[in-house]
């Protein structure tokens, strides 16, 4: 019994530490780590979701993607209804068919994930129906050089408590105790990461010169923990758009691939950012990050997987 044990322990590839699920990824070429990443999709292939899945796919081919983050708002307009839901198959596995893109999917829950049953995405059963599907509210995906951190952000945010009615917040009550305890979480983990490249991920956006802009409450409470960390990149969704802004008083690049599906809003706050805002986009679209142990390259793409803007960052 006890060997079983241990034979399980060693061929998992999951396991906890400081409170967060740790995701071993294997990758496909030694010290190089390659992904895209891509949020607020699910659409049933409407709103360009599918031009941007072929894009991707063949995107995912020239690079030779070890993964895709999904930044979330995964499933319109109000998440699942539950493990059974139609929704996961016409959303994402009928619609991210490139051969480059069966590979694992790590998401996270975004607002529109929170309507409805929000535990159905986070049900180990989905991965019966599509086994690329990964998601967890909080947890790290560690993959060889790279640590990527993602975060549930949707607690932060004040206002959704106010529309407690939309929300579906089992799992998350009380606020405080879950929010204080995933930040000392993440701050044990990043202290603890001997990783090259540490990257968080959440849903909603510290700086954003989209529709919805900056996220307060991360501002005042996650963004202190990545700046003592020195944490170089953070990727999230939410503002249907891409966009890429530094130079905000901390070494941080804040990229933003929110264009899976439905986007040009065609509101935006430029002037917040002036002399910060490296790249914006106000529609469809996604990123590759590709990582060496001495760089990181990041590549923005439109509907029609034209390389719109990217940049390097040394070690
Ligand atoms: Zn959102």
């Amino acid at each position: 019994m006890l060997h079983l044990l241990i034979a399980c322990l060693f061929l998992s590839n999951v396991h906890v530490m400081a409170g967060l699920i740790q995701i071993r990824q294997s990758t496909k070429v030694n010290s190089q780590v390659r992904f895209l990443a891509v949020g607020d999709w699910g659409r049933k292939g409407c709103f360009n979701q599918s031009a941007i899945a072929r894009r991707m796919g063949e995107v995912g081919a020239k690079l030779g993607v070890d993964f895709v983050v999904s930044t979330g708002d995964n499933f319109y307009k109000d998440g699942l209804t539950g493990v059974n839901d139609p929704a996961f198959t016409e959303s994402f596995t009928k619609i991210y068919t490139a051969r480059s893109l069966q590979r694992p999917w790590y998401a996270i829950l975004g607002n529109h994930d929170y309507h409805g049953n929000t535990e159905a995405q986070l049900n180990p059963l989905l991965r019966k129906r599509d086994r690329r599907w990964n998601c967890h509210r909080s947890y790290v995906v560690r993959s060889g050089i790279v640590h990527i951190f993602f975060i549930d952000t949707n607690p932060f945010v004040n206002k959704y408590f106010a529309k407690a009615k939309i929300f579906n917040w089992k799992g998350v009550l009380p606020r405080d105790r879950y929010i204080s305890s995933l930040l000392r979480d993440l701050r044990t983990n990043l202290k603890v990461s001997n990783a090259t490249w540490k990257i968080v991920v959440g849903h909603h956006p510290i700086r954003s010169v989209g529709k919805r802009g900056d996220t307060q409450e991360l501002v005042q409470q996650l963004l202190p923990i990545l700046q003592a960390n020195k944490v170089p990149i953070y990727i999230n969704g939410h503002d249907h758009c891409l966009e890429h802004i530094n130079n905000t008083g901390s070494p941080i690049e804040f990229l933003t691939s929110g264009g899976g599906s439905r986007a040009w809003g065609n509101i935006t706050h430029r002037e917040r950012y002036r002399n910060n805002l490296r790249f914006y986009y106000d529609g469809q679209g996604f990123i590759s990050v590709q990582l060496t142990r001495s760089q990181a390259n990041v590549t923005f793409y439109d509907v029609f997987g034209k390389n719109l803007h990217s940049f390097k960052l040394k070690k």
